[in-house]
């Protein structure tokens, strides 16, 4: 996919003094300026089985292209240290070392640079060979932006002065881990701001590197003194022009290297004047797809194929074993009880010290049978590859009647949405009508009261309204951002057991009875786990939002 559009930017009316100036003094010559971008890499590898992505494959790019144009310069706008299967066990580090071999100049922080923490992200901003700007995260102690980073940069490239300042959301305080040292100021205020003091400073060309989301990021183009702005936050291939500056977005995993030429015409400013030297004529942006017709940077290979080998080491390690043959089959977990859903549903419920648990039998992915034999983290990363956090609620029993109503409203369908319990058991039949199938159930050994309040662990993704569950009512006791990680709780309950061997046992009874099938012992390789983008902190998220005057819009994907 290739964008090309051209703009012609009509700076024209909000500098007339200065235009009426470069009128009577024709232009001397145009110089350009090569920006490249990327936003939103949470993969060292490529994705989509290899054929896009690959931080090595970017890393032979932007030499070529600088190669052909030296006024270049490589801009990140956020995300990259989290969330990944490789991230979980290297906290970032695989990423800063492959951006600094792939010859990165700068980046700035999106809100998933704090998934581990600010000392962690300290560590991370230390090791990276590039510069980082973010004007409007303050670390409260010094006063100054985050872990060293700078309010803006200024590069001169070919003659032309560029600053560069970094903005991120606000809401990442409450999305993501950066704790209570950490100041983040209004993004659109503090823009403002720095851009003026960039154009005070004589600067040519104001590029604002931003992880907001496209609403914030065309109030700045509106209100703030920019030329152009290079986003991130969304994970689709998005390109807007608000005020007069362009704002893009590379989708995400480095599926597109961006290319963003910014030409410029040299004039005279006045005698004395420290006004701009050069006025943006014109912006040239592609999408380059980076795909497997790119050879590989050697550099950067060497370093992303170090960690992917210790990697599939970590994940190789055996942590347990089970006796038995564990169903995720999708034809099972979404259709029935399965001995792997109560093993789930127990391990989340004990976690969480819950009354009972219940989870959704879409979260249980990799449709295939485990054992009788060892088991290993790749096992359970492939059963769980969304790092779904863990939540405690208090509901009512009335509330957990609509909710287990819900679960079975498409039963038979092999339907996500189809729960596996904990703590409690029930009986449907599916040949009722819907909102009324459930015809029994028991809490504890109890049968359950409509009044009586029990508390249930849930995973933040249902809480927010996933697979259509609506715990409206719940009061929240341990919030998304504070449980545990789903992967993470099954690892250290299988770690604790040694050996398990979870059975089918009658917690959810379709009223009709149904042959039994036999879990045949047949294991799947998932060559692919180590492309599987975990989603994770999403179940956070940022509230579901639209984007006025863009056709493509799709809330869930928005992270
Ligand atoms: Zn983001």
């Amino acid at each position: 996919m290739r964008l090309r559009a051209t703009l012609c930017l009509s700076a024209a009316i909000m500098l007339a003094p200065a235009f009426a100036l470069a009128q009577q003094q024709p232009p001397q010559s145009t110089t350009t300026v090569t920006i490249l971008q990327l936003n939103d890499v949470y993969q060292v590898s490529p994705v989509d089985k290899g054929k896009r992505g690959g931080i090595a494959r970017v890393g032979a790019m932007q030499k070529a292209i600088r190669a052909k144009s030296p006024n270049s310069l490589f801009l990140l706008s956020g995300d990259f240290i989290s969330p990944s299967v490789a991230s979980r066990l290297f906290k970032g580090k695989q990423m800063i070392a492959a951006l600094n071999a792939a010859g990165l100049d700068i980046a700035t922080l999106g809100n998933h640079e704090f998934d581990f923490g600010p000392d962690v992200l300290r560590e991370r901003m230390k090791e990276s060979r590039f510069a980082y700007t973010v004007a409007n995260v303050i670390d409260k102690q010094t006063g100054q932006p985050f872990g060293g980073a700078s309010r803006y940069i200024i590069k001169e490239l070919g003659g032309v002065r560029v600053g560069i300042f970094g903005l991120l959301l606000a809401e990442t305080a409450s999305v993501s881990a950066p704790g209570p040292g950490v100041r983040f100021d209004d993004p659109i205020a503090v823009g403002k701001e720095v851009s003026r003091e960039l154009r005070r400073q004589g600067v040519d060309l104001i590029i604002a590197l931003t992880h907001l989301p496209m609403r914030d990021d065309k109030r700045l183009a509106a209100e703030a003194d920019v030329d152009l702005i290079v986003g991130g936050h969304e994970h689709e291939l998005l390109e807007s022009l608000a005020g007069r500056a362009l704002i893009t977005k590379m989708g995400s995993d480095a599926r597109n290297l961006g290319r963003i030429d910014l030409n410029l015409e040299k004039r005279t400013p006045a005698r004395g004047s420290s006004g701009p030297r050069f006025k943006l004529q014109s912006s040239d942006l592609q999408a380059v797809p980076v795909t497997d017709a790119i050879k590989d940077d050697p550099e950067v290979a060497a370093v992303v194929a170090e960690y992917e080998r210790q990697l599939n080491a970590s994940l190789g390690e055996v942590i347990g074993k089970t006796s038995v043959a564990l169903d995720a089959r999708a034809s099972t977990v979404r259709r029935e009880e399965s001995n792997l859903g109560n093993f789930l549903a127990d391990a989340y419920k004990q976690a969480l010290g819950a009354d009972c648990a219940l989870l959704n039998s879409g979260g249980i992915r990799s449709d295939a049978t485990y054992g009788p034999g060892d088991l290993t983290k790749k096992d359970v990363l492939s059963i769980l590859p969304f790092e779904n956090t863990l939540v405690k609620v208090r509901v009512t029993g009335a509330l957990i009647k609509q909710l287990l109503e819900h679960g079975v409203s498409t039963a038979g369908e092999e339907d996500g949405r189809f729960p596996q319990v904990s703590g409690l058991a029930f009986t449907y039949d599916g040949r009722l009508p819907v909102g009324s199938r459930v015809t029994k159930i028991d809490i504890g050994g109890k049968a359950i009261q409509p009044q009586q309040t029990y508390t249930m662990a849930v995973n933040a993704y249902l809480l927010g309204g996933g697979d259509g569950y609506d715990f409206k009512g719940a009061e929240i006791l341990v919030k998304p951002e504070e449980g545990p990680v789903e992967p993470d709780v099954v690892m250290e309950s299988i770690k604790k057991a040694g050996t398990i061997s979870p059975q089918v046992e009658g917690r959810i009874s379709s009223g009709r009875t149904s042959e039994r099938r036999n879990v045949p012992n047949v294991r799947t390789r998932h060559s692919d786990w180590s492309y599987v983008t975990v989603p994770g902190f999403h179940a956070k998220g940022i509230a579901a939002y639209t984007i006025p005057g863009l056709t493509r819009t799709d809330a869930a994907l928005v992270r």
